[in-house]
């Protein structure tokens, strides 16, 4: 699988249920890392992390149960805390932290992530070498997320761009898992700054199309609407139409079918119709089972 944080994750988490923690692999969007309270934050990756361990919380995102000490005694020191990490997710970050600090690649150091939260699964990140999402909006480029925090998304979007992709490739672990892939699922993300970042990998986009599996979507939209977050302001940008045409026109090239609650008549690949809002344990494991029976259809 193919995922940013909420909508792939959720499904991810589906397909733990319906495959088991040994067949399933999600390749996650490292665009949003960002270094702050001096510890390597991988919010995309920790997301799905924390879902496969069934410790996110129900605000989406963040530890259930997590505790807040170390944010409230940096406020009282009067540093900026406007990114907020409960105290385990800050435990976790700081086992990344330090194992880069030893020398470990990302996708090592997020691997002890998982281990550490308990997660089944494996979970790489996108590559390993820094690719930062930033977005211009009223006239200035800023890192994503301080557009997505500080500035609460509300702010035109006028661009959009991955530093220092051009420099990353896709990581041993990554091609493997894709040349191995039975079926590769693009999850409900953003099609813009989920996915985005992870075909601009450059490399990334050919092993798929190479890869031996069929390729199937699963929209973000529900209702013609994203369901959570900004997809809808980054697709108006990108020139995207809203709904399924979005993953259409997105991954134009790539896939071998669409889920989506509509669809065009004449799209260009089979569009299986279906609900796609996995707001329960058992929506989330029909969606992921419905989406692998296509796959398999396709193949
Ligand atoms: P982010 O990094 O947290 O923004 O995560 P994603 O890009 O993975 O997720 C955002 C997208 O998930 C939005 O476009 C939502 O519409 C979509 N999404 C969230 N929940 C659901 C759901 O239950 N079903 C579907 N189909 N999409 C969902």
């Amino acid at each position: 699988m193919l995922a940013g944080g909420t909508g792939g994750a959720k499904l991810a988490r589906g397909m733990l249920d319906v495959v088991g923690a040994d067949e399933l692999v999600v390749i996650a969007n490292t665009g949003d890392d960002v270094e702050v309270h001096g510890v390597h934050v991988s919010p995309d990756p920790d997301l799905v992390t924390w879902w496969l361990a069934d410790l996110i919380d129900a605000r989406g995102w963040g530890i259930e149960g997590d505790t807040w000490a170390v944010m409230d005694a940096l406020e009282a020191a009067g540093r900026p805390v406007w990114f907020r990490l409960g105290d385990r997710d800050l435990a976790m970050c700081l086992v990344r932290t330090e194992e880069l600090a030893r020398g470990a690649r990302l996708t090592d150091a997020h691997a002890e992530v998982v281990r550490g939260s308990g997660a089944r699964a494996r979970v790489l990140p996108m590559c390993d070498e820094p690719a930062r999402t930033h977005v211009r909006s009223g006239g200035r480029w800023r890192p994503f997320q301080e557009f997505m925090i500080v500035d609460r998304a509300e702010p035109a979007v006028e661009g959009v761009e991955v530093r220092g992709i051009e420099a990353a490739s896709p990581t041993p672990e990554v091609l493997e898992a894709l040349d191995r892939a039975d079926a590769i699922v693009i999850g409900p993300s953003n099609p813009v700054i989920s996915i985005g970042p992870i075909l601009s990998v450059p490399g990334l986009r050919a092993a798929i199309e190479a890869a031996r599996a069929p390729v199937v979507a699963v929209s973000p939209f529900v209702d013609g609407r994203a369901v959570k977050g900004p997809t809808e302001a980054f697709c108006a940008w990108a020139g995207l139409p809203l709904g399924a045409g979005a993953p259409l026109a997105a991954y134009a090239g790539l896939l071998d079918g669409l889920v989506a609650d509509e669809g065009p008549e004449d799209a260009a690949v089979p569009v299986l119709r279906t609900d796609t809002l996995m707001s329960s344990a058992e929506s989330r494991r029909r969606v992921a089972s419905i989406t692998l029976e296509f796959a398999r259809s396709l193949s």
